[in-house]
């Protein structure tokens, strides 16, 4: 079919469906540039900018998105060189930052400059997982209390069921296994190599939940049972972890909070103190921080990562502290879901934005997840910095008058 007003009268008088182009035009970009042309129609409006881009639409109609239109575009810029020490690498590297946010990125640059001059910035990863919990109905307290324990016996079992499905995921523990009532929510934690993993584990659990099923008086009511906890910002998260857990360390010599900070180490260690601490608390904040999401919202948007994980990556604690005048300053990332294979990071620009910083692909995704860690740390440095610039300014001029 190559009659263009043809189609678009067949989408207007519902003989075909919006999300059946794929199957009848001859590409996924043609089919792209159809539902554009027939959403201009019926709004009325052109979409020229929506409608010129360079990615190619036939992997990702399958893969990254539905009823396809184009793409839209967010400026994307650089910071850096970030230089951090992990333990495998000295990485010293540009980090692409996508964003509308006027002066982020100067923000985190002037971060990434007092990291340089400092030159001890440390990142680590304390934990490697990604989840899936779900809830399951039994027939009364008693009967969720025995499910829990065939869950645990037979872990080896369920283990070997769930790793038939991929050849990377490794399924870890089944930890904790809460019980609410009658209903049961077993937490399954994976090992999930370079992919961010959620369809992987997704799939791994469905199939264990096979056996459990076939074994046991039990109907699963959902394959998530927000236990897991995706996408939404949580206390266990926070503990347990979720996505690459790091922390990133430094410390900073009392001249260069000075002279690059523009600042003194007690004015940051307040500043920390009363906003990111008690603020937080006094709030009911996951957030410990000043504005971690800005800089993960940032390098996600650049390199294709799931955007609505943000809200995971916002979950955290900064901590300032003064060591005989230097600043040291600590970043603690719980929340961090990350790929460099899989899902969006096969996007054209998001392909070039890991090769800035060589992390597409297979062995790269620590290197990835430290270097955002890293650019986390650098944000917040600069944001408590200018707070408490800021603070001491106004405390000269009162003490001035
Ligand atoms: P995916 O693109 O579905 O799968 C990645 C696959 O790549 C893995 O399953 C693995 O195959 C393969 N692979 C090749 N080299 C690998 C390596 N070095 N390390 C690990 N895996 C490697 O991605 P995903 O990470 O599982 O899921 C990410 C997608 O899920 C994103 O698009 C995200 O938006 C979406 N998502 C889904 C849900 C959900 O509930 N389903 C929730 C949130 C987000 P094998 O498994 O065969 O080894």
């Amino acid at each position: 079919m190559d009659n263009i007003d043809e189609i678009i009268e067949k989408l207007e008088n519902g003989e075909i469906k919006l999300h059946q182009l794929e199957n009848i035009m001859e590409s996924a970009n043609k089919a792209a540039d159809i539902r554009r042309r027939f959403i201009e129609k019926q709004s009325n409006t052109k979409l020229e900018n929506i409608g010129s881009y360079s990615i190619d639409m036939t992997e990702t109609s399958k893969k990254n998105i539905e009823n396809a239109i184009g793409t839209i575009q967010v400026p994307v810029g650089v910071v850096g060189p970030l230089k951090i020490y992990t333990e495998d690498e000295t990485i010293e590297t540009y980090v692409p930052m996508a964003t509308t946010e006027g002066a982020l990125l100067a923000s985190v640059n002037r971060g990434c400059s007092a990291i340089r001059k400092a030159d001890n910035c440390h990142v680590s990863i304390t934990n490697n997982q990604m989840t899936r919990a779900p809830a399951i109905k039994t027939k009364s307290v008693e009967a969720a209390k025995k499910l829990k324990n065939w869950i645990n016996d037979n872990f080896e079992r369920i283990k070997q069921e769930a790793e038939t499905t991929t050849s990377h995921g490794k399924l870890l523990k089944i930890d904790p296994i809460a019980i609410v009532g009658r209903y049961v929510y077993p937490r399954f934690v994976y090992y999930t190599g370079d992919s961010m993993g959620m369809n992987m584990v997704t799939i791994a659990t469905e199939k264990a939940l096979s056996i459990i099923e076939e074994e046991n008086d039990i109907s699963v009511i959902a394959l998530s049972g927000n236990l897991c906890v995706d996408k939404k910002p949580s206390a266990i998260n926070m503990i347990e972890g979720r996505g690459k857990s790091l922390i990133a360390e430094i410390t900073i010599p009392k001249d260069v909070v000075e002279k690059t900070l523009k600042t003194t180490t007690e004015a940051m260690v307040e500043v920390n103190y009363v906003k990111n601490l008690l603020g937080s608390a006094i709030s009911g904040s996951y957030g410990y921080n000043a504005h971690f999401a800005n800089m993960v919202a940032a390098v996600f948007l650049a390199c294709g990562q799931d955007p609505a994980h943000v809200v995971e990556g916002s979950i955290g604690i900064t901590s300032a502290e003064n060591d005989d005048g230097d600043l040291y300053f600590s970043i603690t990332l719980p929340d961090l879901p990350v790929a460099t294979v899989g899902g969006g990071t096969r996007l054209e620009t998001a392909v070039e934005s890991l090769n800035i910083m060589d992390c597409k692909g297979s062995g790269k995704v620590e290197r990835f997840a430290s270097i955002i860690a890293g650019i986390v740390l650098a944000g917040e440095l600069s944001l408590v910095g200018a707070l408490a610039a800021g603070h001491l300014a106004r405390a000269h001029k009162q003490l001035g008058r």
